[in-house]
């Protein structure tokens, strides 16, 4: 059977942002084909741990995720990147696409923890854990790269 990936739920356009909305990828046929094969597991790491949606803004600072009114969701988000993580073994998952620049989803850049709208080098903290666990994280800034570790064409 062909593998499976894991994939934001915001990218497949579903509203749980921090914010209430989602942010789809442009081109989501590709995607939507893999889903009828079922090779598609959907998290979003945050409401999986715990929070609500629309949710306060959070940032990591260092080990820590902080919202903006100065709340520790350290806990919430260790959750739901733990969750992710399961999922992954459960279905032998060994690729996954996460929404860049979140503080669970980041796999490159992160914001910097001062609410100033700043990226610095860095993962979220369930593209982190995955990586930890050799599971490999593209963004949708990496589309084309991930076309090619699962040998689709994209559509
Ligand atoms: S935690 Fe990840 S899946 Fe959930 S809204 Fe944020 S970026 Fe999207």
């Amino acid at each position: 059977m062909s593998e499976k990936i894991l994939v934001s739920a915001c990218l497949l356009g579903y509203p749980v942002r921090y914010d209430g909305k989602s942010t789809p990828l442009k081109n989501l046929a590709w995607l939507q084909q893999l889903q009828q094969q079922n090779r598609i597991v959907i998290i979003c790491p945050e409401q999986e741990g715990g929070l609500p949606t629309p949710r306060d803004p959070a940032e990591r600072q260092q080990d820590k995720v902080i919202t903006i009114t100065g709340q520790d969701v350290t806990q919430e988000f260790d959750i739901g990147a733990q969750k992710a993580l399961d999922l992954c073994q459960q279905h032998d998952i060994k690729i996954a696409l996460l929404k860049a620049n979140s503080p669970s989803c980041g796999n490159q850049k992160i914001y910097n923890g001062q609410f100033n709208n700043t990226l610095i080098v860095g993962q979220g903290m369930t593209a982190e854990l995955l990586s930890k666990h050799s599971i490999k994280v593209y963004s949708e800034l990496e589309i084309e790269q991930l076309m090619q570790a699962i040998k689709i064409n994209r559509t």
